[in-house]
């Protein structure tokens, strides 16, 4: 587990355990010969990928960013993926239960970043952090439910829609703030209404950037998943991001990283980005 101090705000990295995806998926159009030198991949060509949550302790309150996959997939898609179901162990072994969460962030609604919003009770999905306000943003619920062709198997209402129905998950418009000192802001590419968790505390700040740069692996500018539906925006997000992490020195949160939570993006003098792990 993976603790770090900013400002006045304890951060915890929590992990439902790793999955995998389909290295060529992962790296887009990146060629194997040059992504496998970063990631090895399986006899079936399938990379490991992580699923890291973020516990932030503000002392006002205690915010969950991401959950995960969950507990709920179908066989089918385990199968296929995997499903590690690790994250409420691993909250607990944090010192925190469900009940202490009084505020969840979802950056997206695919299926392995809101799985642990929900728990199967009797068949029917109630919350899994019965005190939460969860959040995400409305442009994303509405894709979802369009159920379009190319990444309707990404979406499974049962991770939102039954919290959006007891009012529990507020569907937000655009960049805002959700509790002080930690606000969201969209980053289209990845999906069009995926959005950050950017967090500020004594001068300092993190950014959970989520799928806009999955993993340490990804951060030059054209490393881009096959699964983003505008992978051009990506470019241009990621360009926007970096032009105010790098100067602002902003640590940078891996949503998919197996290994490293977060780093220091950094441009090196030949220009080229690396990950500066936290020591
Ligand atoms: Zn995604």
């Amino acid at each position: 587990m993976h603790r770090l101090t900013l400002g006045n705000f304890e951060l915890i990295a929590v992990s439902d355990g790793a999955y995998h995806l389909d290295g060529g998926a992962f790296f887009g159009v990146v060629p194997k010969s040059m992504w496998q030198k970063k990631v090895t991949a399986d006899e079936n060509n399938m990379v490991p990928v992580g699923l890291n949550s973020v516990i932030v302790r503000t002392g006002d309150h205690t915010v969950l960013i991401e959950t995960g996959i969950g507990n709920k997939l179908p066989d089918r898609l385990v199968k296929i993926y995997g499903q590690p179901a690790k994250l409420l162990d691993n909250l607990a072994a944090a010192g925190t239960s469900p009940e202490d969460i009084d505020i969840v962030i979802n950056t997206h609604l695919h299926f392995d970043h809101c799985g642990w919003n929900t728990v199967l009770r009797d068949g029917t999905a109630v919350p899994a952090f019965p005190k939460a306000k969860y959040h995400v943003q409305e442009g994303e619920w509405q894709h979802g439910r369009r159920q379009h062709e190319r990444d309707a198997i990404s979406y499974m209402s049962d991770n939102y829609d039954p919290l959006i129905k007891s009012g529990q998950m507020t569907l937000l418009r655009g960049d805002q703030e959700i509790v002080p000192g930690i606000s969201v802001k969209v980053f289209p590419g990845h999906t069009q209404h995926m959005q950050a968790v950017i967090i500020r505390s004594g001068g300092q700040t993190a950014c959970y950037i989520s799928d806009l740069i999955p993993t340490s692996a990804h951060i030059d500018l054209t490393w881009v998943m096959a699964f983003d539906l505008f992978p051009l925006q990506t470019i241009d997000s990621r360009k926007q991001y970096y032009a105010q992490s790098i100067p602002e020195k902003w640590l940078t949160m891996f949503t998919h990283d197996p290994a490293m939570p977060w780093a220091y993006v950094e441009k090196d003098e030949r220009g080229r980005m690396v990950a500066k792990q936290i020591t």
